[in-house]
């Protein structure tokens, strides 16, 4: 078997996924050959040199890819697309700051009927992008771009990472519709079927005399006054007109937004969720609304908890927000969590803050994946936990691009292999493509290159971003079945490159 295949001649059979998809099916020798045939010509790659790292990288794009179980919607488009959208909807940037007039640099500015002075210094979509320099200046303060390979002032990572939403979130509402669209075809694209998506926060409801309950709660208040505190208020939040309208408004448009997205080829299913840095009563509110909204939804999959784990909040309150979702799931039987968990590293908080947070997700929340899981090895009882994760498989989700610009935790320092030897079950995710400017296949390439895995595991690793996604058992099956027959043509592309 001939095993350096020109470039080019990959390019050309794999174009776009034509010659894949015009292979008839292989009866089953044929396909133990090309199984063969793709094991041992990507084990060739990944122990190869610099040389072959193109070669990988366009095996990772035209590798099936299952789902990307945790992606946030804005986080996900690239700036490039903010900037056409607010050319579209006539608002402007600035390109300096003047407090007399409300004008911060690289900001947008919403509104119409700003002084003439403001208007001079606040530059439309074109003269942004006609102007070279402060175009790039724009991507670089919107999203990760550039952060690494050159020097300027800069802020600490993870503020320049979770900044970037409050640039461009005037924009990120233009059109959902065409932002899915773009998410979808540039999915479609890199050989994806499913998309698991943070889309939009949930609805809180104020009522000022029970969120005073909860949010005088001292810390290590006793269990059954936590829980009388939050029933108080989640019986207000299932009779409350105005809740009850938020949350039947808050389903009706998610459902809205994603209809007509599904098609043969491809799914969307969304998550409900909550930031995580707010007072508490605000936060318990706005998870009522989250849990309640899954349970109305077939198309609302799950809930997640968003936002700077190293926040002050997030910190100070993170048992009683653990315990708000231990309560909520005995309201909302059967609703499913993916948290966002373990989001930090050594020196970003007291070593303290590091020992408890993925044990708790995972036993006080009842958190069916974990996204990031990262400190897992500064936990208090960590093998216990391992073990835990295991036997109830509990899946995290590995986000490498992320959590190496926000957290500096790559390579041999990322826990991956600890997962892998302690046998928990793990994704391969983007988190925030667009501001991390990168895509599911170059999470892959990051992973294969890194860890080296097995083909065999690889495709494991692909099959459980499906498995362990929050589909109906139905959607389920279909699904996995139809990633099997994506392995089937892929394989057999690959076994008829490498006998060229
Ligand atoms: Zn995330």
């Amino acid at each position: 078997m001939k095993m350096f295949v020109p470039i080019l001649a990959l390019i050309c059979l794999l174009q776009s996924g034509i010659a894949i998809a015009d292979q008839k099916p292989v009866d089953a020798q044929a396909r133990q050959s090309n199984y063969h045939a793709a094991e041992t010509y990507y084990a060739h790659l990944i122990s190869g040199t610099i040389s072959e790292g193109a070669e990988l990288n366009l095996l990772m794009t035209m590798l099936p890819k299952g789902g990307d179980l945790h992606n946030h919607y804005s986080g996900a488009q690239y700036s490039e697309t903010y900037i056409d959208w607010l050319g579209k909807l006539k608002y402007c940037i600035y390109s300096e700051n003047d407090a007399s007039l409300q004008a911060e640099k690289y900001r947008i500015e919403t509104r119409t009927d700003i002084p003439e002075a403001a208007r001079k210094i606040c530059r439309t979509a074109d003269a942004v992008r006609n102007d070279t320099a402060f175009y790039r200046e724009v991507l670089k303060r919107w999203s990760n771009k550039d952060y690494a390979n050159h020097y300027h002032t800069q802020p600490a990572p993870d503020l320049q990472f979770f900044d970037t939403f409050g640039y461009f979130w005037a924009a990120s509402n233009y059109s959902y519709t065409e932002g899915l669209k773009i998410l979808k075809e540039r999915a479609k694209a890199e050989n994806l079927q499913y998309l698991e998506m943070m889309f939009k926060g949930a609805p809180d409801v104020d009522n000022p005399a029970l969120a005073r309950q909860i949010n005088s709660l001292p810390p290590n208040a006793a269990v059954a006054d936590v829980n009388q505190a939050f029933s108080a208020y989640a019986d207000f939040m299932a009779s409350d007109p105005q809740a009850l309208k938020k949350i039947a408004d808050h389903v009706s448009y998610l459902e809205t937004v994603i209809a007509g997205v599904d098609d043969s080829d491809f799914k969307i299913r969304l998550q409900s969720y909550v930031s995580r840095n707010n007072q508490p009563a605000q936060i318990f509110s706005g998870l009522y609304s989250a849990f309640a909204a899954a349970t109305k939804s077939s198309l609302i999959v799950g809930v997640n908890f968003v936002g700077p784990e190293n926040g002050y909040v997030a910190m100070r309150d993170y048992k009683l927000h653990m315990q708000m979702f231990q309560f909520l799931r005995q309201r909302f039987p059967g609703t499913r969590l993916a948290l966002h968990a373990g989001e930090l590293a050594l020196g970003m908080v007291p070593p303290e803050g590091l020992r408890f947070h993925i044990h708790d997700a995972v036993e006080i929340a009842g958190a069916k994946r974990i996204g990031h899981g990262v400190d897992i090895s500064h936990e208090s009882n960590a093998l216990e936990l391992l073990a835990s994760m295991r036997a109830k498989q509990v899946a995290v989700e590995v986000n490498l691009t992320s959590n190496e610009f926000i957290l500096g935790v790559k390579n041999e320092a990322h826990p991956v292999n600890l997962y892998r030897r302690h046998g928990v079950p793990f994704v391969i995710s983007t988190d925030d493509p667009g501001v991390s400017r990168n895509n599911l296949s170059g999470e892959y390439l990051l992973f294969v290159s890194r860890y080296k895995p097995s083909y065999r595991e690889l495709k494991e690793v692909v099959f459980n971003s499906i498995r362990y996604s929050f589909l109906s058992d139905r959607d389920k099956e279909a699904e996995l079945a139809s990633l099997d027959k994506r392995f089937e043509k892929f394989e057999a592309a690959v076994a008829k490159l490498t006998k060229q």
